[in-house]
């Protein structure tokens, strides 16, 4: 499984103007060199190279292996389209190969510019260290002019485990509420959450009334940490998830809500969810771990699950008496709307075929 992680560089403003530098000297470079492909329809890496790789060297401010990065991205660019002459943004990411780039001691690490190597400083949480290991292949130094910020984008290739044999399903219903229920019941709340949206949101109106330059710094850093917060939550209930799975040799399940968006019959605890929560990070964060430690996860189709009484297994919309509780019309089943919703996936996805085609081979 391959994931992108983006590392955080902390350059000193020597080091961020170097880097500015070094990136507009490439992509300078790279759209002379697209020029000459496109005018002589050299566009292949080798041919560039003998074509051009001489004179460079002797003329170009940058090192002979940047010079071969550069032959490689714009043979690269120009294979997807030969028809235009491809142009490169002043800060357009620039690949970085292992002879250019590497880690160092310290949470440094250490890349080729314009002046020389230099060795900056970078940040990493927990999660993103253990990847750094599986790191696969180039790296590019990008700057985000959004948040103002230096980055490198690895990529990490992580292995994955041959899921085991499970002999039950884990259904996670998504919150409206709650931020995720388990069919076991377990309940990872929404409110803590909740809480410290509103605070941030106090917080961002106050700075936003102010509106000086130093208020809107801080408004800046305050998006950061929120974001911040919301990774790291995800991180731990998805951890706790497919932890809990393996433990009990199960695989989990989980609603598939591509396209959902657009249809009328969309769940309403949909619409209702925790305000601005990424479930998409959740999800994706689920599916990754699930991977990493071979539990199976599946992906259901969501219809009736939020209707459907776990007990008697009536389907009727006045099951659900409201947003947070299911009442069976039927035999009287009572429970909270998120627990009826973890356990009917958990049902659905144990009934589909895969699931007992595994139970056999397995
Ligand atoms: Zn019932």
């Amino acid at each position: 499984m391959k994931l992108t992680v983006n590392l955080k560089l902390t350059p000193t403003p020597e080091q961020a103007k170097i880097l500015f530098e070094t990136l507009e000297a490439c992509n300078q470079l790279c759209n002379e060199l697209s020029r000459f492909a496109f005018e002589t329809k050299t566009f292949g890496q080798f041919d560039l190279h003998k074509a051009k790789y001489r004179i460079l060297r002797d003329a170009s401010p940058l090192s002979s292996q940047m010079i071969v990065r550069c032959f490689a991205k714009v043979s690269d660019s120009c294979r997807a389209d030969r028809t235009t002459v491809h142009v490169f943004r002043k800060w357009s990411a620039q690949p970085y190969d292992a002879r250019i780039f590497s880690f160092k001691e310290g949470d440094r690490v250490s890349l080729w510019t314009l002046a020389g190597r230099v060795r900056i400083p970078f940040v990493c949480g927990v999660h993103q260290r253990r990847y750094l290991r599986f790191r696969k292949g180039e790296v590019d130094p990008v700057y985000s002019k959004r948040n103002k910020k230096w980055f490198v984008n690895l990529v990490c290739d992580i292995p994955e485990q041959e899921p085991e044999f499970s002999v039950g399903i884990l259904g996670v219903d998504f919150g409206i509420v709650n931020i995720a229920t388990d069919s076991t019941g377990e309940v990872f709340s929404g409110t803590p959450v909740e809480n410290k949206r509103l605070w941030y949101q106090d917080r961002r109106k106050r700075l936003q009334k102010k509106g000086t330059k130093a208020s809107k710094r801080r408004l800046e850093k305050l998006a950061g940490r929120q974001h911040r917060f919301q990774t790291w939550v995800n991180h731990n209930i998805s951890k706790h998830l497919v932890s809990k799975a393996k433990r009990t040799q199960s695989g989990i399940a989980i609603e598939d809500l591509s396209g959902i968006r657009d249809e009328v019959t969309a769940r309403k605890s949909q619409r209702n969810r925790l305000h601005n929560w990424s479930f998409n990070q959740l999800r994706s964060f689920l599916s990754c771990k699930s991977l990493m430690y071979g539990v199976d996860l599946h992906v259901v189709d969501p219809r009736n699950t939020s209707r459907t009484c776990p007990e008697c297994g009536s389907v009727d919309k006045k099951n659900r008496k409201n947003r947070d509780t299911f009442s069976c019309v039927s035999c009287g089943y009572t429970a909270p709307a998120d627990d009826v919703g973890a356990r009917n996936i958990a049902k659905v996805a144990v009934n589909r075929p895969e699931f007992s085609t595994r139970q056999k081979t397995g």
